[in-house]
């Protein structure tokens, strides 16, 4: 049942899940009218991240159902509050995981609002007026300007889509690590699919030698070739792991599964830096001996504020940076999650939300 707040009242078609078997099914909902700070986006496209994956599983415990997925979001805006200023009709934006935050703390006002203590996310969160948020598979968006991104003009509104989420969540780790001013420094990407694959681009573009480390040795070609990577290793392949331990400066954990991090850590030089993105449902397992014995550190990494992730847009921009998508019709949606579930994904599924329903 759609939720009934005052003031929501535009009518939206999107496509949720209902309950935790993984169905997507049409919904139609209601989303609040356009206020003096908002900004309303008639939705090209939606990626699809695998963190949808785990809400609409219900992976991490937490989801509210029926649950509207979708924060790699990019439309055009139709309508601008009138405290907006920055903003316009017609504009081509996008929006992220975010929906809300205090505004006030220390971390918003650092533009770091997704630190904040009371972020709130674009889907599955609650807004300020106590709404329950819901994402970008649907037809139309409401969002605060502040926490709307503008696209530059040349890029893909598709191919740009998964920059929202997969790739401000990999571009933070390696802007804060100094990644994006050492070329030359070697960083290993542990699994290749959506944040892996822009997180190779990424290396590329900032003059990184990039190692990719993967368990699907059918990815090697297209890696080398198509994404530039400098070195494949197939992780399950003990040979390989060996050859090329303490080589790497950092590494980027994008795997989705439960795994250990112990054969992971080896690749590190000593007082390299291992950074955890990925969220799988289970603890993922950290040995201590490769650890001591490289003095290593483990740390994690959630996506990134807005300022920084129009930084990493217009960067996009400026060099020309998108992701390597599949777009789908919305009545593929399931046939697509299925597919992402059982690792059959070059790199990215996005929605044509204006596609055939
Ligand atoms: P994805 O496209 O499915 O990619 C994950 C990759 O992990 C796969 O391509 C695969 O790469 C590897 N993998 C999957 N299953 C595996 C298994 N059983 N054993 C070994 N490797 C396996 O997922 P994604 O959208 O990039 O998201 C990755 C993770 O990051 C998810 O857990 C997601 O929730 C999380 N995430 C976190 C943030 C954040 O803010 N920290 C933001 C977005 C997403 P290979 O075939 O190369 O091995
Ligand atoms: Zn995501």
């Amino acid at each position: 049942m759609a939720q009934t707040t005052p003031n929501h009242t535009v009518e939206v078609s999107g496509w949720a899940a209902l309950e935790p078997s993984g169905d997507i099914v049409p919904y139609l909902f209601k989303r609040r009218e356009n206020g003096e700070n908002d900004v309303t986006i008639e939705i090209k496209y939606c990626g699809i991240c695998h963190s949808d994956l785990h809400y609409i599983k219900n992976d991490w415990g937490i989801t509210i159902y029926p649950v509207v997925p979708g924060h790699e979001i990019t439309g055009v805006i139709s309508k601008v509050g009138s405290n907006v200023r920055e903003l316009k009709v017609g504009d081509k934006v996008g929006v992220g995981c975010l929906a809300a935050s205090c505004l006030d703390c220390d971390f918003c006002r650092a533009s770091q609002e997704n630190y904040c203590d009371g972020v709130q996310f674009t889907y599955n969160g609650v807004f300020w007026d106590g709404s329950l948020t819901y994402g970008g598979y649907s037809t139309l968006l409401v969002a605060d300007r502040r926490f709307v991104v503008r696209l530059p003009d040349h890029l893909p509104m598709d191919a740009a889509a998964p920059l929202l989420c997969a790739g401000i969540t990999v571009f933070c780790p390696m802007k804060d690590n100094g990644m994006l001013a050492s070329p030359g420094k070697r960083l290993g990407v542990v699994g290749l699919g959506g944040l892996g694959h822009v997180a190779v681009k990424f290396g590329k573009a900032f003059g990184l030698h990039v190692t990719v480390i993967s368990s699907s040795p059918s990815k090697e070609e297209e890696a080398r070739q198509r994404l530039a990577a400098d070195d494949f290793i197939v992780s399950t392949d003990v040979e390989q792991m060996q050859a090329a331990k303490r080589s790497l400066d950092f590494i980027l954990d994008t795997v989705s599964a439960h795994h250990s991090l112990g054969p992971t850590l080896d690749l590190l030089k000593v007082n390299g830096t291992l950074i955890i993105v990925a969220a799988p449902d289970k603890p993922i397992d950290l040995p201590s001996f490769p650890l001591i014995f490289g003095k290593r550190t483990v740390k994690g990494s959630m996506i990134g504020g807005i300022k920084e992730t129009q930084e990493m847009m217009d960067l996009c921009g400026k060099y020309n940076i998108t992701c390597d998508v599949e777009v789908i019709k919305p009545a593929q949606i399931n046939q697509a999650l299925e597919r992402l579930a059982r690792n059959d994904v070059r790199y990215r599924f996005v929605i044509n939300i204006a596609g055939e329903h």
